[in-house]
């Protein structure tokens, strides 16, 4: 793996706080070198390894984009609250039990009391020819090179990939949770107007753009996600296999929701984090389990097919066993709480 360089020179840039949403779009379009700024962990790391050059930060954090609250639609997550609040919020962590720990498992307590809900889920890969720039990269230059499929691909997805990136794009835990129970972005444009994205809608495969990394517009922000209020959300869990126990991204994740009446499985959510090119929803797997007895044999055989089109690299083979054990693991804890 390359030493990411933290000795080159950040560039300046200026910074304005916005009050309205309105004030923070327009700057941004007006300046194609902006950015908006939240907790700034992922941010202003990456402008300090100069992968990532902005001449203005939009600091957002004054607007109104708040609140953890159970509305008619479900769960609604304002985009400026802390991975830690809602992390530890008792609705959450009654009814949204995946959300929760997804967020608890993430980072570390500081990074999680500064870390924001929209930065998380616009958090960028942490392959590490990407983070430094001494090394080709298709994705942080497009048209350069992927060094990676032959290199050290060890924390890379198999799932999802192409010949032109294999990073896992979005490489950590929350979004993984929000995809398997079918989360909804709203978005905010110049113009004032709303729009609601599917987080499984939200994500792009890398195909030959993986500079292209999902479909939020450059004028638009996001205003909060909306979780759906579900028997499988309450029987929620998310589960992370990782290099040490805290403070580390996944080697592979779980995060599964399981409605079971008398033994039957009713209703299913599986998606996976640390192998998908995007947090990989698999409803081939949920649709083998519905109607099958919450069993290890049913458990075993959807994650067979979760795994199918798996194209590990020499260094990331590991993860196709690592990621089915993990989902067996997580669909048998969760279902024994059923
Ligand atoms: C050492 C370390 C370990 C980590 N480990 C994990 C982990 O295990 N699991 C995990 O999930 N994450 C992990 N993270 C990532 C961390 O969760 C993210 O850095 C954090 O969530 C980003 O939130 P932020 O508010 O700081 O975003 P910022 O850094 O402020 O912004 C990130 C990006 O999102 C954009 N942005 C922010 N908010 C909005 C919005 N509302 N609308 C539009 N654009 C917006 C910014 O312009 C920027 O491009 C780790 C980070 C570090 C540094
Ligand atoms: S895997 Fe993607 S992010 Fe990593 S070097 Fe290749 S193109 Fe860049």
């Amino acid at each position: 793996m390359p030493d990411t360089q933290y000795d080159k020179e950040m560039n300046n840039f200026s910074y304005l706080q916005a009050d309205q949403a309105k004030e923070a779009i327009n700057a941004k379009r007006d300046d194609k070198s902006a950015a908006f700024i939240a907790g700034g962990t992922s941010l202003i790391d990456l402008m300090k390894l100069n992968v990532e050059n902005h001449d203005q930060l939009i600091d957002i954090n004054q607007l109104n984009f708040k609140g953890i609250e159970q509305t008619n639609d479900g769960l609604r997550i304002g985009a400026l609250e802390r991975m830690s609040d809602v992390g530890e919020n008792a609705l959450v962590v009654q009814q949204y039990p995946a959300i929760s720990q997804s967020l608890l498992l993430a980072a570390s307590a500081q990074l999680r009391n500064m870390a924001s809900i929209g930065g998380n889920i616009l958090q960028r890969t942490r392959c590490g020819y990407f983070r430094d720039t001494a090394f080709p990269c298709n994705k942080r230059e497009p048209g350069s090179g992927c060094p990676a499929q032959t290199g050290d691909n060890r924390n890379l997805a198999i799932l999802g990939v192409s010949d032109a990136c294999i990073a896992t794009s979005y490489p950590g835990d929350l979004s993984v949770a929000l995809i398997a129970l079918d989360a909804v972005l709203t978005l905010e444009n110049a113009k004032g107007k709303q729009r609601r994205v599917p987080i499984t809608e939200f994500y792009k495969l890398p195909g030959k753009t993986p500079h292209i990394e999902n479909v939020l517009e450059p004028d638009e922000l996001i205003v909060a996600v909306t979780v759906p209020k579900a028997e499988h959300a309450r029987r929620s869990m998310y589960l992370k296999v990782r290099d040490r126990a805290s403070y580390a991204y996944a080697l592979t994740s779980a995060a599964v929701g399981l409605d079971v009446q008398g033994g039957t499985i009713r209703s299913a959510r599986v998606a996976l984090g640390g192998v998908g090119a995007q947090p990989w929803r698999s409803r081939e797997a949920e649709q083998l389990l519905v109607g099958k007895p919450a069993t290890e044999a049913s458990f075993r055989a959807a994650a067979a097919v979760a795994m199918r089109g798996a194209q590990p690299r020499e260094h990331n083979q590991f993860k196709v066993q690592m990621a089915q054990n993990t989902l067996v693991r997580a669909l048998t804890d969760v279902a024994a709480k059923a």
